[in-house]
Protein backbone atom coordinates (compact mmCIF):
# COMPACT_ATOMS: atom_id res chain seq x y z
CA UNK A 1 0.00 0.00 0.00
CA UNK A 2 1.06 3.57 -1.10
CA UNK A 3 0.29 5.56 2.45
CA UNK A 4 1.28 9.28 2.67
CA UNK A 5 1.49 11.30 5.47
CA UNK A 6 0.92 14.92 6.28
CA UNK A 7 2.52 16.14 9.38
CA UNK A 8 5.55 14.49 11.25
CA UNK A 9 3.69 15.09 14.91
CA UNK A 10 3.12 12.34 17.98
CA UNK A 11 0.06 10.97 15.50
CA UNK A 12 1.73 10.57 11.96
CA UNK A 13 5.16 9.10 13.17
CA UNK A 14 3.64 6.45 15.27
CA UNK A 15 1.03 5.48 12.64
CA UNK A 16 4.13 5.29 9.79
CA UNK A 17 6.26 2.84 12.76
CA UNK A 18 3.17 1.15 13.61
CA UNK A 19 1.92 0.11 9.47
CA UNK A 20 5.68 -0.21 8.70
CA UNK A 21 6.65 -2.78 11.64
CA UNK A 22 3.30 -4.94 10.51
CA UNK A 23 4.11 -4.80 6.75
CA UNK A 24 7.39 -3.86 5.35
CA UNK A 25 6.32 -3.28 1.43
CA UNK A 26 4.32 -0.84 2.44
CA UNK A 27 5.60 2.50 1.10
CA UNK A 28 5.42 5.10 3.54
CA UNK A 29 5.81 8.73 3.38
CA UNK A 30 6.00 11.70 6.06
CA UNK A 31 5.75 15.05 5.05
CA UNK A 32 6.63 17.35 7.64
CA UNK A 33 7.30 21.38 7.47
CA UNK A 34 9.79 21.62 10.36
CA UNK A 35 13.06 20.39 10.77
CA UNK A 36 13.89 17.35 12.82
CA UNK A 37 14.79 19.66 15.80
CA UNK A 38 12.50 21.96 15.71
CA UNK A 39 9.54 21.68 17.99
CA UNK A 40 6.73 24.06 20.19
CA UNK A 41 6.52 23.57 23.81
CA UNK A 42 8.32 21.49 26.69
CA UNK A 43 7.32 18.11 28.18
CA UNK A 44 4.36 15.88 27.64
CA UNK A 45 2.93 13.29 29.94
CA UNK A 46 1.55 9.78 29.79
CA UNK A 47 -0.15 7.79 32.38
CA UNK A 48 1.01 4.25 32.94
CA UNK A 49 -1.81 2.94 30.67
CA UNK A 50 -0.49 4.56 27.71
CA UNK A 51 2.65 3.21 28.26
CA UNK A 52 1.28 -0.57 28.56
CA UNK A 53 -0.31 -0.07 25.08
CA UNK A 54 3.49 1.66 23.86
CA UNK A 55 4.92 -1.87 25.43
CA UNK A 56 2.61 -3.70 23.17
CA UNK A 57 2.49 -2.32 20.59
CA UNK A 58 6.27 -1.23 19.28
CA UNK A 59 8.59 -2.09 22.79
CA UNK A 60 11.70 -0.26 20.84
CA UNK A 61 10.01 2.57 21.32
CA UNK A 62 8.84 1.75 24.64
CA UNK A 63 12.24 0.78 26.35
CA UNK A 64 13.98 3.81 24.46
CA UNK A 65 10.93 6.42 25.97
CA UNK A 66 10.99 4.47 29.17
CA UNK A 67 14.85 5.12 29.24
CA UNK A 68 13.98 9.10 28.90
CA UNK A 69 11.30 9.80 31.03
CA UNK A 70 10.46 11.09 34.71
CA UNK A 71 8.14 9.19 36.89
CA UNK A 72 6.30 10.21 39.40
CA UNK A 73 3.03 9.39 41.69
CA UNK A 74 1.46 12.49 43.11
CA UNK A 75 -0.70 15.58 41.98
CA UNK A 76 0.58 18.88 44.21
CA UNK A 77 -2.29 21.35 44.41
CA UNK A 78 -0.43 24.55 45.82
CA UNK A 79 -3.27 26.53 47.48
CA UNK A 80 -3.22 29.94 49.60
CA UNK A 81 0.90 28.85 49.70
CA UNK A 82 0.01 25.74 51.33
CA UNK A 83 0.93 21.97 49.20
CA UNK A 84 -1.14 19.44 49.31
CA UNK A 85 -0.12 16.01 48.42
CA UNK A 86 -2.74 13.71 46.63
CA UNK A 87 -0.57 10.06 45.61
CA UNK A 88 -1.70 7.33 43.32
CA UNK A 89 -1.42 8.91 40.33
CA UNK A 90 1.20 7.20 38.16
CA UNK A 91 2.43 9.79 35.32
CA UNK A 92 5.71 10.13 33.41
CA UNK A 93 6.80 13.34 31.39
CA UNK A 94 9.20 13.31 28.37
CA UNK A 95 10.35 16.34 26.50
CA UNK A 96 8.48 16.15 23.40
CA UNK A 97 11.47 17.13 21.10
CA UNK A 98 12.43 13.37 22.82
CA UNK A 99 10.00 11.81 21.93
CA UNK A 100 9.60 12.97 17.81
CA UNK A 101 13.55 11.76 18.16
CA UNK A 102 12.91 8.69 18.96
CA UNK A 103 9.69 8.07 16.70
CA UNK A 104 12.06 9.76 14.00
CA UNK A 105 14.58 7.57 14.61
CA UNK A 106 12.19 4.51 15.00
CA UNK A 107 10.41 5.46 11.56
CA UNK A 108 14.10 5.68 9.72
CA UNK A 109 15.41 1.97 11.15
CA UNK A 110 12.19 0.47 9.68
CA UNK A 111 12.61 2.11 6.27
CA UNK A 112 9.56 4.98 6.27
CA UNK A 113 10.41 7.95 3.89
CA UNK A 114 10.80 10.80 6.36
CA UNK A 115 10.60 14.38 4.06
CA UNK A 116 11.89 17.65 6.84
CA UNK A 117 11.01 21.51 5.48
CA UNK A 118 8.50 20.09 3.05
CA UNK A 119 5.43 22.21 3.28
CA UNK A 120 2.27 20.02 1.96
CA UNK A 121 -0.14 22.30 -0.68
CA UNK A 122 -1.68 20.10 -3.02
CA UNK A 123 -3.42 17.75 -0.82
CA UNK A 124 -5.79 16.53 -3.50
CA UNK A 125 -2.67 15.50 -6.23
CA UNK A 126 -1.42 13.83 -3.00
CA UNK A 127 -4.30 11.97 -2.53
CA UNK A 128 -5.00 10.48 -6.08
CA UNK A 129 -1.07 9.36 -5.78
CA UNK A 130 -1.57 6.96 -2.79
CA UNK A 131 -3.57 4.38 -1.23
CA UNK A 132 -4.35 6.43 1.76
CA UNK A 133 -3.60 9.91 2.41
CA UNK A 134 -3.51 10.53 6.61
CA UNK A 135 -3.82 14.44 7.95
CA UNK A 136 -1.85 14.39 10.61
CA UNK A 137 -1.17 17.68 10.26
CA UNK A 138 -1.92 18.94 14.04
CA UNK A 139 -4.74 21.42 15.29
CA UNK A 140 -4.67 23.92 12.37
CA UNK A 141 -4.80 20.63 10.03
CA UNK A 142 -5.24 22.23 6.16
CA UNK A 143 -6.14 18.94 5.71
CA UNK A 144 -9.14 19.08 7.35
CA UNK A 145 -10.06 22.67 5.80
CA UNK A 146 -9.60 21.23 2.42
CA UNK A 147 -12.14 19.13 2.85
CA UNK A 148 -14.23 20.71 5.72
CA UNK A 149 -17.43 20.17 3.91
CA UNK A 150 -16.99 16.18 4.36
CA UNK A 151 -15.74 16.68 7.83
CA UNK A 152 -18.13 18.72 9.05
CA UNK A 153 -15.81 20.22 11.47
CA UNK A 154 -16.80 22.17 14.46
CA UNK A 155 -14.03 24.52 16.69
CA UNK A 156 -14.89 26.01 19.99
CA UNK A 157 -12.17 28.67 20.91
CA UNK A 158 -12.22 28.81 24.55
CA UNK A 159 -12.17 31.76 26.75
CA UNK A 160 -8.77 31.13 29.11
CA UNK A 161 -5.89 32.33 27.80
CA UNK A 162 -2.48 30.37 28.21
CA UNK A 163 1.20 30.64 27.66
CA UNK A 164 3.58 26.68 27.53
CA UNK A 165 6.46 28.10 28.98
CA UNK A 166 9.63 25.67 30.71
CA UNK A 167 11.75 26.45 33.99
CA UNK A 168 14.94 24.89 35.87
CA UNK A 169 12.88 24.44 38.64
CA UNK A 170 12.10 21.07 39.38
CA UNK A 171 8.74 20.34 40.24
CA UNK A 172 8.53 16.51 41.44
CA UNK A 173 4.98 15.20 40.27
CA UNK A 174 2.02 17.41 38.31
CA UNK A 175 2.45 20.16 40.49
CA UNK A 176 -0.97 22.69 40.12
CA UNK A 177 -0.73 26.22 41.43
CA UNK A 178 -3.01 28.58 42.26
CA UNK A 179 -2.15 32.24 42.73
CA UNK A 180 -4.16 35.24 43.22
CA UNK A 181 -2.26 39.00 42.40
CA UNK A 182 -3.99 42.20 41.82
CA UNK A 183 -5.42 41.16 38.23
CA UNK A 184 -7.14 37.99 38.68
CA UNK A 185 -6.48 34.21 39.76
CA UNK A 186 -3.42 32.90 38.09
CA UNK A 187 -2.94 28.95 37.87
CA UNK A 188 -0.21 27.09 36.84
CA UNK A 189 0.63 23.54 34.99
CA UNK A 190 4.09 22.24 36.20
CA UNK A 191 6.06 19.09 36.16
CA UNK A 192 9.57 17.98 35.65
CA UNK A 193 10.30 16.08 32.37
CA UNK A 194 13.96 15.65 32.53
CA UNK A 195 16.59 15.98 35.11
CA UNK A 196 16.80 19.54 34.55
CA UNK A 197 13.55 21.21 33.51
CA UNK A 198 9.93 21.27 33.91
CA UNK A 199 6.73 22.22 31.32
CA UNK A 200 5.05 25.47 33.35
CA UNK A 201 1.78 26.38 31.87
CA UNK A 202 0.61 29.53 32.98
CA UNK A 203 -3.97 29.56 32.66
CA UNK A 204 -6.02 32.89 33.13
CA UNK A 205 -9.27 34.59 32.45
CA UNK A 206 -9.80 37.06 29.72
CA UNK A 207 -10.57 39.42 32.15
CA UNK A 208 -7.15 39.47 34.50
CA UNK A 209 -5.08 38.95 31.31
CA UNK A 210 -6.56 42.51 30.06
CA UNK A 211 -6.08 43.91 33.58
CA UNK A 212 -2.35 42.32 33.92
CA UNK A 213 -2.11 44.48 30.41
CA UNK A 214 -0.31 41.54 28.27
CA UNK A 215 -1.93 42.86 25.08
CA UNK A 216 0.54 45.21 25.92
CA UNK A 217 3.52 43.73 26.68
CA UNK A 218 6.57 42.12 25.34
CA UNK A 219 7.90 38.67 25.81
CA UNK A 220 10.56 39.87 28.73
CA UNK A 221 7.77 41.71 29.95
CA UNK A 222 5.48 39.19 29.89
CA UNK A 223 7.90 36.64 31.76
CA UNK A 224 8.92 38.89 34.55
CA UNK A 225 5.02 39.56 35.54
CA UNK A 226 4.78 35.55 36.13
CA UNK A 227 7.87 35.48 37.95
CA UNK A 228 6.93 37.32 40.39
CA UNK A 229 3.14 35.83 40.75
CA UNK A 230 4.95 32.45 41.37
CA UNK A 231 7.79 34.06 43.29
CA UNK A 232 7.21 31.44 46.04
CA UNK A 233 7.30 28.59 43.16
CA UNK A 234 10.03 28.89 40.82
CA UNK A 235 12.69 30.02 44.02
CA UNK A 236 14.40 32.78 41.90
CA UNK A 237 14.35 30.27 38.42
CA UNK A 238 13.08 32.81 35.31
CA UNK A 239 10.45 31.28 32.93
CA UNK A 240 12.03 29.79 29.89
CA UNK A 241 10.39 30.82 26.56
CA UNK A 242 10.29 28.91 23.20
CA UNK A 243 8.81 31.26 20.94
CA UNK A 244 5.90 31.28 23.67
CA UNK A 245 2.76 32.69 23.38
CA UNK A 246 -0.72 33.13 24.82
CA UNK A 247 -3.11 31.00 23.05
CA UNK A 248 -6.80 30.38 23.19
CA UNK A 249 -7.44 26.60 23.53
CA UNK A 250 -9.52 24.89 20.38
CA UNK A 251 -11.65 22.19 21.36
CA UNK A 252 -11.86 20.23 17.92
CA UNK A 253 -14.38 18.11 16.95
CA UNK A 254 -15.34 16.44 13.81
CA UNK A 255 -19.10 14.87 12.50
CA UNK A 256 -16.97 12.49 10.07
CA UNK A 257 -13.41 11.28 10.11
CA UNK A 258 -12.20 10.29 6.77
CA UNK A 259 -13.77 11.05 3.50
CA UNK A 260 -12.80 8.79 0.25
CA UNK A 261 -9.34 7.77 1.20
CA UNK A 262 -8.34 10.75 3.42
CA UNK A 263 -8.40 10.21 7.34
CA UNK A 264 -7.48 12.51 9.97
CA UNK A 265 -5.78 11.49 13.09
CA UNK A 266 -4.45 13.29 16.65
CA UNK A 267 -4.98 16.86 17.44
CA UNK A 268 -6.19 17.39 13.25
CA UNK A 269 -9.35 15.34 14.64
CA UNK A 270 -9.93 16.47 17.77
CA UNK A 271 -8.16 18.05 20.84
CA UNK A 272 -8.53 17.49 24.74
CA UNK A 273 -7.86 19.93 27.45
CA UNK A 274 -4.15 20.03 28.51
CA UNK A 275 -5.50 19.69 32.06
CA UNK A 276 -6.13 15.96 31.35
CA UNK A 277 -2.67 16.01 29.90
CA UNK A 278 -3.84 13.66 26.88
CA UNK A 279 -3.14 15.15 23.70
CA UNK A 280 -0.25 13.20 22.94
CA UNK A 281 -1.73 9.98 24.14
CA UNK A 282 -4.49 10.47 22.01
CA UNK A 283 -2.71 10.52 18.73
CA UNK A 284 -0.85 7.53 19.91
CA UNK A 285 -3.58 5.94 20.75
CA UNK A 286 -5.49 6.71 17.55
CA UNK A 287 -2.04 5.41 15.51
CA UNK A 288 -2.85 2.14 17.25
CA UNK A 289 -6.77 1.95 16.75
CA UNK A 290 -6.16 2.99 12.65
CA UNK A 291 -3.58 0.33 12.31
CA UNK A 292 -5.60 -2.14 14.20
CA UNK A 293 -8.91 -1.34 11.78
CA UNK A 294 -6.66 -1.98 8.84
CA UNK A 295 -5.67 -5.34 10.21
CA UNK A 296 -9.11 -6.31 11.41
CA UNK A 297 -10.67 -5.48 7.71
CA UNK A 298 -7.82 -5.16 5.00
CA UNK A 299 -9.89 -3.20 3.09
CA UNK A 300 -9.52 0.46 3.09
CA UNK A 301 -13.25 1.68 3.11
CA UNK A 302 -14.28 -0.87 5.85
CA UNK A 303 -10.92 0.10 7.73
CA UNK A 304 -11.71 3.50 7.87
CA UNK A 305 -15.42 2.88 8.76
CA UNK A 306 -14.24 0.41 11.60
CA UNK A 307 -11.46 3.17 12.79
CA UNK A 308 -14.40 5.63 13.29
CA UNK A 309 -16.99 3.01 15.11
CA UNK A 310 -14.38 2.09 17.92
CA UNK A 311 -12.33 5.18 18.54
CA UNK A 312 -14.68 7.73 18.23
CA UNK A 313 -17.02 6.70 21.72
CA UNK A 314 -13.50 6.35 23.31
CA UNK A 315 -12.99 9.96 22.17
CA UNK A 316 -16.05 11.63 23.05
CA UNK A 317 -15.18 9.92 26.71
CA UNK A 318 -12.19 11.52 26.91
CA UNK A 319 -13.43 15.18 25.10
CA UNK A 320 -16.36 15.07 28.11
CA UNK A 321 -13.93 14.76 30.92
CA UNK A 322 -11.87 16.98 29.40
CA UNK A 323 -14.56 19.55 28.93
CA UNK A 324 -15.67 19.23 32.14
CA UNK A 325 -12.02 20.24 33.54
CA UNK A 326 -11.54 23.13 31.20
CA UNK A 327 -14.63 24.14 32.65
CA UNK A 328 -13.25 24.25 36.24
CA UNK A 329 -10.22 25.79 35.45
CA UNK A 330 -12.52 28.72 33.46
CA UNK A 331 -14.53 28.82 36.53
CA UNK A 332 -12.01 28.78 39.47
CA UNK A 333 -12.66 32.16 41.17
CA UNK A 334 -15.47 30.32 42.47
CA UNK A 335 -13.31 27.59 43.99
CA UNK A 336 -10.91 30.33 45.84
CA UNK A 337 -12.73 31.13 49.37
CA UNK A 338 -11.98 27.30 49.70
CA UNK A 339 -9.53 26.13 52.26
CA UNK A 340 -6.51 23.61 50.34
CA UNK A 341 -8.19 20.54 51.15
CA UNK A 342 -11.78 20.79 50.04
CA UNK A 343 -10.30 22.87 47.04
CA UNK A 344 -7.70 20.22 45.91
CA UNK A 345 -11.13 17.39 46.41
CA UNK A 346 -13.35 19.47 44.47
CA UNK A 347 -10.14 19.91 41.73
CA UNK A 348 -8.88 16.33 41.81
CA UNK A 349 -12.86 15.19 41.50
CA UNK A 350 -13.54 17.91 38.45
CA UNK A 351 -13.97 15.60 35.22
CA UNK A 352 -16.04 13.20 37.37
CA UNK A 353 -13.95 10.53 36.50
CA UNK A 354 -12.85 10.15 39.65
CA UNK A 355 -14.85 10.29 42.88
CA UNK A 356 -14.50 9.53 47.03
CA UNK A 357 -14.39 6.21 46.21
CA UNK A 358 -11.44 6.02 43.73
CA UNK A 359 -9.44 8.83 45.86
CA UNK A 360 -9.89 6.75 49.09
CA UNK A 361 -8.19 4.27 47.27
CA UNK A 362 -5.28 5.75 45.77
CA UNK A 363 -4.39 7.99 48.76
CA UNK A 364 -6.33 7.05 51.76
CA UNK A 365 -4.29 9.60 53.72
CA UNK A 366 -5.43 12.25 51.76
CA UNK A 367 -9.10 11.53 52.17
CA UNK A 368 -8.29 10.82 55.94
CA UNK A 369 -7.11 14.56 56.22
CA UNK A 370 -9.80 16.20 53.94
CA UNK A 371 -12.67 13.85 56.22
CA UNK A 372 -10.58 15.44 59.43
CA UNK A 373 -10.58 18.94 58.44
CA UNK A 374 -14.55 18.71 58.42
CA UNK A 375 -14.81 18.92 54.75
C1 LIG B 1 -0.04 24.10 26.21
C2 LIG B 1 -0.14 22.68 25.77
C3 LIG B 1 0.18 21.67 26.64
C4 LIG B 1 0.09 20.34 26.26
N1 LIG B 1 0.42 19.39 27.17
C5 LIG B 1 0.31 18.10 26.83
C6 LIG B 1 0.61 17.07 27.74
O1 LIG B 1 1.02 17.32 28.88
N2 LIG B 1 0.46 15.80 27.37
C7 LIG B 1 0.01 15.50 26.13
O2 LIG B 1 -0.10 14.33 25.86
N3 LIG B 1 -0.27 16.45 25.22
C8 LIG B 1 -0.15 17.74 25.53
N4 LIG B 1 -0.46 18.71 24.63
C9 LIG B 1 -1.04 18.36 23.33
C10 LIG B 1 -0.05 17.84 22.34
O3 LIG B 1 0.98 18.74 22.12
C11 LIG B 1 -0.81 17.52 21.03
O4 LIG B 1 -2.06 17.02 21.35
C12 LIG B 1 -0.05 16.50 20.20
O5 LIG B 1 1.17 17.04 19.80
C13 LIG B 1 -0.89 16.09 18.98
O6 LIG B 1 -0.10 15.34 18.08
P1 LIG B 1 -0.38 15.40 16.52
O7 LIG B 1 0.65 14.52 15.90
O8 LIG B 1 -1.79 15.17 16.24
O9 LIG B 1 -0.14 16.92 16.09
P2 LIG B 1 1.15 17.84 16.17
O10 LIG B 1 2.06 17.41 17.25
O11 LIG B 1 0.64 19.25 16.20
O12 LIG B 1 1.90 17.58 14.78
C14 LIG B 1 1.40 18.04 13.53
C15 LIG B 1 2.59 18.25 12.62
O13 LIG B 1 2.12 18.54 11.30
C16 LIG B 1 2.98 19.48 10.70
N5 LIG B 1 2.24 20.12 9.60
C17 LIG B 1 1.08 20.81 9.69
N6 LIG B 1 0.66 21.20 8.47
C18 LIG B 1 1.57 20.75 7.58
C19 LIG B 1 1.70 20.84 6.16
N7 LIG B 1 0.78 21.46 5.41
N8 LIG B 1 2.77 20.26 5.57
C20 LIG B 1 3.71 19.61 6.31
N9 LIG B 1 3.64 19.50 7.67
C21 LIG B 1 2.58 20.06 8.28
C22 LIG B 1 3.34 20.40 11.84
O14 LIG B 1 4.56 21.09 11.60
C23 LIG B 1 3.46 19.43 13.02
O15 LIG B 1 4.78 18.98 13.22
C24 LIG B 1 -0.36 20.02 24.96
C25 LIG B 1 -0.67 21.03 24.04
C26 LIG B 1 -0.57 22.36 24.44
C27 LIG B 1 -0.89 23.41 23.41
Amino acid sequence: MKITIIGGGPAGLYFALLMKQRDASHHITVFERNAPDDTFGWGVVFSDKTLSYLKENDEETYQRITESFELWDNVDVVHRDQKVTIRGNRFSGIARLELLNILQQRCRALGVELLFRTEVSDIEALASRSDLLVGADGINSTVRQKYEQFFEPSLSIRTNKYIWYGTNQLFHGLTLTFREAEAGVFAAHSYKFNKTTSTFIVECDEETWRKAGFDRMSDDETRSYLEQVFLNDLHGHPLLSNNSKWINFVNVKNAHWSHRNIVLLGDALHTAHFSIGSGTKLALEDAIALRDSFDETGDMAAALANFERVRKPVIEEYQEAAYESLIWFENVRDYMQLSPLPFAYKLMTRSKRIDYENLKRRDPQFIAAYEAAGS
